[in-house]
């Protein structure tokens, strides 16, 4: 039991003093967060960092976002369970595995041919079989399978690309960090009936969204 899940005990530290005492109250989050081994989505190196409360390395100069972060988007998104939902950035796949448990199903791209396949293994060895992740320029959405209930974006854009609101339901919802290269603004975006509503959350750091909506490389 203890070498199946070694991490349990700091799994469940993360959530109480990185997430719950930030003020995350969601309890379906909470509980995604403490299911879900952040540990088996970083490099084995970095195992025993992986419950810390700062963003790690994953490869390709990419990186996993803060625990706190990635409760933080996904209280945001106001999952209930049926959800489709995109996601812009697959990476590690960790965030993906998160929303996996919360909605219907995700629709995650990634431009990384390495990134796309190791988040693919990882997720296929936990046994989550509601991810579908694809290798393209994100920037762009992922037409095939719009419109989506939810799109979360975890790579930070110059500006929300018009390709993703177009792909947001009626009454859907978006989260997208937008502007410099290395210093930006969490966005929430509601597809309202009077309109796309915008709301500020919180500054943060990502990585760019690089591609054709992006920035340039
Ligand atoms: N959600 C991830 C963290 C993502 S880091 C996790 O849970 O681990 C941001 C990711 O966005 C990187 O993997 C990067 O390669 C990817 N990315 C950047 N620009 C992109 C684009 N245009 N389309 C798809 N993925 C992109």
């Amino acid at each position: 039991m203890a070498a199946r899940d070694s991490y349990k005990h700091a799994r469940e530290a993360m959530v109480e003093n990185q997430i719950i005492a930030r003020g995350i109250t969601d309890t379906r989050v909470l509980a995604a967060m403490r299911s879900i081994p952040r540990h088996a989505f970083v490099p084995e190196k970095f195992a025993s960092e992986a419950y810390d409360d700062h963003p790690l390395p994953v490869g390709a100069g990419q990186t996993i976002s803060q625990p706190y972060i990635v409760a933080l988007m996904t209280s945001r998104l106001l999952l209930s369970g049926k959800e489709k939902v995109l996601e812009i950035g697959t990476g590690s796949g960790y965030q993906a595995a998160i929303l996996a448990m919360l909605a219907g199903e995700v629709h995650s791209v990634e431009r990384i041919p390495e990134l796309a396949e190791s988040a693919q293994k990882t997720l296929k060895e936990l046994g989550i079989k509601n991810v579908f992740v694809y290798t393209a320029d994100g920037s762009l959405g992922w037409p095939d399978a719009a419109p989506y209930d939810r799109i979360i974006v975890t790579a930070a854009a110059p500006a929300v690309p018009k390709e993703l609101t177009e792909q947001l339901k009626q009454g859907g919802r978006l989260i997208i960090p937008v502007g410099e290269r290395w210093n930006q603004m969490l966005e929430e975006w509601e597809r309202t009936d009077a309109g796309l509503e915008k709301r500020d959350v919180l500054p943060v750091v990502f990585v760019p969204l690089l591609g054709e909506k992006g920035w340039k490389e």
